[in-house]
């Protein structure tokens, strides 16, 4: 048997919960691929002598979390044209001693959101929180036609930021949240994350189409509790995160998994969550 190879791997600092290499490894075996997926920690003050050392390595591409996703976007030789919109980088390919940068943020959550029968097209779509995600998706859902993107964030500033920096958008401050209506409503803040259960970015909201909270750990935080209260569609982030690994999958090696595939990574996350 041909021994497996770490020629893919994720980075972060610290990053030793990451749960990409459980999606990962469901890929490589669908396809009998003898590689594997490693978890590779990098301090950020070595952040850039590492992507030199990994220009001349055998390595074939990584994904990058937080705190990194600007800095391989700054050390991307080539970048396409989304990670160059959204200016932060989650895959990198690694090919002829060049750095080529992606993101798949965006369609990750385009992705989940069809899984549920939901498209952003014409939609209203409000944004709670105005970091890394929501730079990342609000990007990808104005691309895909989404008729008008709401980003209210706890810092007006921030949001504001984010709006001016790709000229789209309407900004504002959580506080006003109750003002707005909307099609879509996503929380893409971590209030209501493990540990800190039982919280909600917002009080209540209006009715709506469909509620998205980006977080999967709970699988039900208190805001899907109040969109399943209301009778509202509602899903965690759960299928984002395998739809962003398949598409960074896709980037390395041409293959796009198959439905099989996608659920036993969905299945093999569900067991690892329940598992910590
Ligand atoms: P981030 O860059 O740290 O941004 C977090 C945002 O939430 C900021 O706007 C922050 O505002 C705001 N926030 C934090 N605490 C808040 C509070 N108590 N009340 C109101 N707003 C608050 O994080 P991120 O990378 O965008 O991630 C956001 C969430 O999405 C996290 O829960 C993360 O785990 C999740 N996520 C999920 C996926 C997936 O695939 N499912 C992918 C990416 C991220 P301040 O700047 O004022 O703190």
């Amino acid at each position: 048997m041909k021994k497996l190879t770490d020629k893919y791997f994720v980075t972060g600092h610290p990053i030793g919960h990451s749960l990409s290499p459980v999606i990962h490894g469901a890929f490589f075996e669908h396809f009998n691929l003898k590689e594997s997926y490693a978890v590779k920690d990098i301090a950020p003050e070595d952040f850039e002598n590492e992507m030199e050392l990994l220009r001349k390595s055998d390595k074939k591409g990584f994904n990058i979390t937080i705190p990194h996703k600007i800095s391989a976007f700054n050390a991307s030789d080539v970048l396409e044209d989304y990670a160059k919109n959204v200016g932060a980088v989650n895959t990198v390919k690694i090919e002829g001693g060049k750095l080529y940068g992606y993101n798949t943020d965006g369609i990750g959550f385009i992705k989940a959101l069809e899984k549920c029968g939901i498209s952003v097209e014409g939609k209203t779509v409000c944004i709670l929180g105005a970091g890394g995600a929501v730079n990342s998706i609000a990007v990808k859902a104005h691309m895909t036609g989404a008729k008008q993107i709401i980003i209210l964030a706890r810092r007006i500033e921030q949001a504001e930021a984010l709006c001016k920096k790709h000229g789209f958008g309407i900004f504002d401050s959580l506080e006003n949240f109750s003002k707005y209506d909307y099609d879509i409503l996503v929380n893409a803040t971590p209030v209501g994350m493990h540990p800190n259960e039982g919280k909600s970015p917002v009080g209540d909201f209006k009715n709506c189409e469909f509620v998205y909270d980006l977080i999967y750990n709970p699988f039900k935080t208190e805001f899907l509790k109040m969109a399943e209260n209301k009778g509202i569609k509602f899903d965690n982030g759960l299928w984002m995160l395998v739809f962003q690994a398949a598409a960074a999958f896709e980037i390395w090696t041409s293959l796009y998994p198959a439905e099989e595939a996608l659920d036993e990574a969905y299945i093999r996350l569900v067991k690892a969550l329940e598992g910590r």
